[in-house]
């Protein structure tokens, strides 16, 4: 007979950050229940749940039922399809996750508005066991964690990504914050330096860059919609050489009012959807920066029609959403999320004219549930440092609140010129070796990479 064993694991408060707690209550079966902390902001918290196959045999498939007290409701859950009728809720496997070996475990994960915790669960229809929550907090043993994998290049490393709450995870469920750098508007480059492998390479291993971003420029003269072969083709070469290099690559619709050519975007994204979304590397920006304008009635139709170009051909690479006034108005976004899987959201901020007031509006979008990317930033004014400013303190603010938060990231742009955030000196080489040729802010960006 196949029975089950099921780990509860819930994120019930702030108690450890970054670790896990675990409390195993004494179970009157084969069942035990496991409360973890992990998240928590006050009116709500992230949850998960582990399904072990504890029997002898594979099984192909698992169902977990629960009540969750009202208020209390989930907003989102992920690795499991999710089906609610008043408060109790039913998740079961998704494809990929329903068959287990003899042994094996799988987790999926969700999202609470309010401190209710489940109760009456089942797991196929036997009770899940090893009762109630904790009305104590939990001892501060954390459990062994098997340390990161230092070698191999990040692709091997990480593998494929997803969204998990409000942060990304790689291949085997861990956390991960992806560094990197943007390219110049790639119509607008002084000479090829994001398209180069070499340089690439040198970065990857000098620098410790995780991520390039393709900035493909599309409204100015020369860019895609006036050049759309040659932009398609720089692009699809920083994606060839991303592979080759085993780094991360975003495909970035460098646009502010791509609403205007809403049908050319989903040409694109859905060709190279079509193309290249197998490929763990890649990962879709279908809008750059927003001007101020509705998310309601402008942004978000626009994301939902590009996201489901996307879809139809990849079902599961990451998308970062840019949001409106410049990619600055995430709480907006969290007002009204895109539906979809593996969504995140972009933010922006220059140090010299962002501080705290901005965080404060990514603070709010995460604690509506929102996973965030910061596709671009810089040390400078928002104009990208015309006057050569730079503000490292406040820069150090976000750098801090983005690693405290799990944020991945791509600093503002591999070109040479007398902005800030111009990370190259006159006579940088393409092929890379720029120890002698950092400028503006990358020695900062550059020494937060590594
Ligand atoms: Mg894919």
């Amino acid at each position: 007979m196949r029975t089950l064993r099921l780990v509860t694991t819930l994120a019930v408060a702030g108690l450890l950050a970054g670790g896990v707690a675990l409390v195993a209550a004494t179970p009157a079966s084969a069942a035990t229940a496991v409360f973890s902390v992990t998240n928590n902001w006050g009116n709500g918290y992230q949850g998960q749940v582990t399904v072990t196959n504890n029997t002898s045999a594979q099984i192909t498939s698992w169902r977990v039922e629960f009540d969750l007290p009202s208020p209390s409701s989930v907003s989102q859950s992920w690795n499991a399809q999710q089906a609610a009728s008043g408060s109790h809720y039913t998740f079961t496997n998704v494809s990929w996750n329903g068959t287990l070996a003899a042994g094996a475990s799988t987790s999926f994960g969700f999202l609470v508005n309010g401190t209710g915790t489940p109760l009456n669960c089942t797991v196929n229809g036997a009770a899940c066991a090893g009762g109630p929550p904790p009305t104590t907090p939990p001892p501060t043993t954390p459990p062994p964690t098997t340390p990161p994998p230092t070698t191999g290049t990040p692709v091997e490393r990480y593998g494929q990504l997803r969204v998990c709450g409000t942060t990304m995870c790689d291949k085997n469920g861990a956390r991960v914050q992806l560094r990197g750098i943007s390219s110049m508007w790639l119509n607008w480059e002084t000479a090829p330096y994001a398209e180069n492998l070499s340089a690439l390479r040198w970065m990857r291993d000098n620098w410790n860059l995780q991520v390039i971003r393709a900035a493909m420029g599309v409204e100015p003269a020369g860019a895609y919609l006036s050049d759309p072969n040659k932009a398609r083709t720089q692009v699809e070469t920083i994606i060839n050489n991303a592979v080759t290099a085993g780094v991360y690559v975003i495909v970035d619709w460098h646009a502010h009012e791509a609403q205007n050519n809403q049908s050319q975007a989903v040409a694109f994204f859905g060709d190279l959807a079509r193309r290249y979304g197998h490929l763990p590397n890649v990962i879709w920006e279908p809008y750059n920066e927003p001007l101020q304008v509705s998310w309601t009635n402008v942004i978000k139709p626009y994301h939902q029609a590009v996201v489901s170009a996307i879809r139809a051909a990849d079902p599961d690479n990451i998308v970062v959403l840019g949001t409106p006034t410049w990619s600055q108005d995430v709480d907006v976004a969290a007002a009204s999320p895109v539906s979809g899987t593996n969504l995140m959201y972009t933010l922006h901020f220059y140090s010299c004219t962002h501080g705290s007031s901005l965080r404060a509006k990514g603070d709010a979008a995460i604690r509506a549930g929102l996973a965030l990317f910061v596709t671009e930033w810089g040390a400078s004014n928002a104009d990208g440092g015309l006057d050569g400013r730079a503000c490292l303190p406040e820069a150090q603010s976000w750098i801090d609140w983005m690693k405290a938060n799990g944020i991945s990231w791509t600093a503002w742009k591999l070109d040479v010129g007398t902005d800030t955030t111009n990370l190259l000196s006159p006579g940088a080489p393409v092929t890379g070796g720029w120890n002698n040729y950092l400028h503006g802010h990358a020695p900062f960006v550059v020494s937060n990479m590594r």
